[in-house]
Order: C-alpha cells, then sequence, then structure tokens
C-alpha cells in the first residue's frame, strides 16, 4: 500500500523564492498522476520533494502511511527516472539494471533473475550484453526504467522522461510506459509540460501555475471543462 499524501506543501528556497504553495493532494494506491504546467510552476520540486531530494519548508508528506519529511530519499522505498538517463557508460545494460541491487548486496542469483524480467517486460533481452553508447535513446530510456524496476519500490518519481526523444518515439514510449504502469501497479508521479502527455498518459491530472494546484481530475474530466 502505497498512498501518498501531500499535506499543505511548501518549498521556500534559500533565496526566498516560494516555488510551491501549500500543495495538499492525495495520490491512491496504484494510482498513475502526472502533475503538469508551465517551465517554472513547480513540478520538479514537488517531485524532488517527495524523492527527498528537497527539504519541505512547510507541510507533511506521509507515504504509505508514514511521515517521511525527515527520511533519506535511500529510506523512501521510491524509484526515479530522470530525463538524462545518467546510465553508466562503461557498463553493460545488465550492469546498469542491476547496479542498485548489487550496491544493497542482494544476491547474484536475484540479481540476474530481478534483471532478466525487467529486460523481458521491457524488451531488452537483446540488448542485456550492450554498453549504452551502442543504444538507440528509446532503448536508453528503457534502460533506466529498468534500472528502477529491479528495486520493486513502492513508488515511481518520473521527470520529463521522455523529453529528450524524438516526437515518433514519445508516442511509442508514452504507450509503453502507460502498460508498464498498469501491469506493474506502482503508485507513479509523473512531471511534464506536455498537455498532449498529459492528456493521454495517467489515470489523473494535476495541473499547477505559479507554486499552486490549479485544476485536478481525469483527462476526460479536464477535456470537457
Ligand atoms: P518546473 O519543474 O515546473 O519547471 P521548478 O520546480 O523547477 O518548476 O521551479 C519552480 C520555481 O522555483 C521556479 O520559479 C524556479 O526558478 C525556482 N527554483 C527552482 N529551483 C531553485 C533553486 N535551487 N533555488 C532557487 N529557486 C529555484
Ligand atoms: P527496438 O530494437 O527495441 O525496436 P529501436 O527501434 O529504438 O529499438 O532501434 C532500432 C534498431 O537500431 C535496434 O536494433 C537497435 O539496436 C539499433 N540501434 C539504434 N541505435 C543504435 C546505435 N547507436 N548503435 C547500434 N545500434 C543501434
Amino acid at each position: 500500500m502505497a498512498e501518498i499524501v501531500l499535506d499543505g506543501i511548501t518549498k521556500r528556497y534559500p533565496d526566498g523564492a516560494l516555488a510551491v504553495r501549500h500543495v495538499d493532494l492525495t495520490i491512491a494506491d496504484g494510482e498513475f498522476v502526472i502533475l503538469v504546467g508551465p517551465s517554472g510552476c513547480g513540478k520538479s520540486t514537488t517531485l524532488n520533494m517527495i524523492a527527498g531530494l528537497e527539504d519541505i519548508t512547510e507541510g507533511t508528506l506521509r507515504i504509505a502511511g508514514e511521515v517521511v519529511n525527515d527520511r533519506a530519499p535511500k529510506d523512501r522505498d521510491i524509484a526515479m527516472v530522470f530525463q538524462s538517463y545518467a546510465l553508466y557508460p562503461h557498463m553493460s545494460v545488465r550492469d546498469n539494471m542491476g547496479f542498485a541491487l548489487r550496491l544493497a548486496k542482494v544476491d547474484k542469483a536475484t540479481i540476474a533473475a530481478k534483471v532478466e524480467e525487467a529486460a523481458r517486460v521491457l524488451d531488452l533481452t537483446r540488448h542485456l550484453d550492450r554498453k549504452p553508447a551502442h543504444l538507440s535513446g528509446g532503448q536508453r530510456q528503457r534502460v533506466a526504467m529498468g534500472r528502477a524496476i529491479v528495486r520493486d519500490p513502492k513508488v515511481f518519481l518520473m521527470d520529463e522522461p521522455l523529453s529528450n526523444l524524438d516526437a515518433k518515439l514519445r508516442v511509442q514510449m508514452r504507450t509503453q510506459i502507460a502498460a508498464l504502469q498498469r501491469r506493474l501497479g506502482t503508485t507513479t508521479v509523473y512531471v511534464t509540460h506536455d498537455q498532449v502527455e498529459a492528456m493521454t498518459l495517467g489515470d489523473r491530472v494535476v495541473v499547477m501555475r505559479s507554486g499552486v494546484v490549479q485544476q485536478v481530475g481525469s483527462p476526460q474530466q479536464l477535456y470537457d471543462e
């Protein structure tokens, strides 16, 4: 069970910038929520606070019922996927995907099994022994997703994961991400500035503007407004 509850979440950066203002939002277990809005509206800051990469100035953040405001990212049971894939160039796809599990001292047989399962789901099996430089953009993006899913996290956080891809691949990957999320049922928060992506990808869309939540609804509800 990994409900995420933001209760009066506010972020003031040290320079005084008020990036997020009193956001209240409950994300249900297994839900796929899209945070959308123009550049600078506070999407990444909100996601980074959920991830533990930015301190919360005010408010309470709960994941799976527990207050996690002061918990380190590694103790929040989340996995994050960024637009820059940050793959290790000298490692094979297999080793990139298993890296976090090796750090966590998971045994080799379990790592191999989890990496192979993730590769199957992401259609990367035939690329497992390649280096990232020999992959297409879409394949690299799938390796980055694979690195996240092998950890079986309670929560996925994605920050513009498709924005480095060309338009055709972006559409293809959208479908794949939506299918993957449905299959795994992992609570997911996905940040994008792309309205089409927001309206086609998730269960619910949260529209932010100037640090506040302006609208929340299913894509259909927002479309009808
Ligand atoms: P978005 O992800 O929607 O583009 P951000 O969350 O990155 O928006 O930024 C929200 C606001 O906070 C912007 O006004 C931005 O300039 C400001 N901001 C972001 N990061 C910092 C920082 N490290 N220090 C000061 N202000 C920041
Ligand atoms: P997929 O093979 O999963 O459908 P793509 O459509 O992205 O993925 O890639 C098409 C083919 O081109 C793949 O077989 C891939 O291995 C190959 N390919 C793409 N970019 C490169 C590259 N930089 N070096 C070698 N092969 C590449």
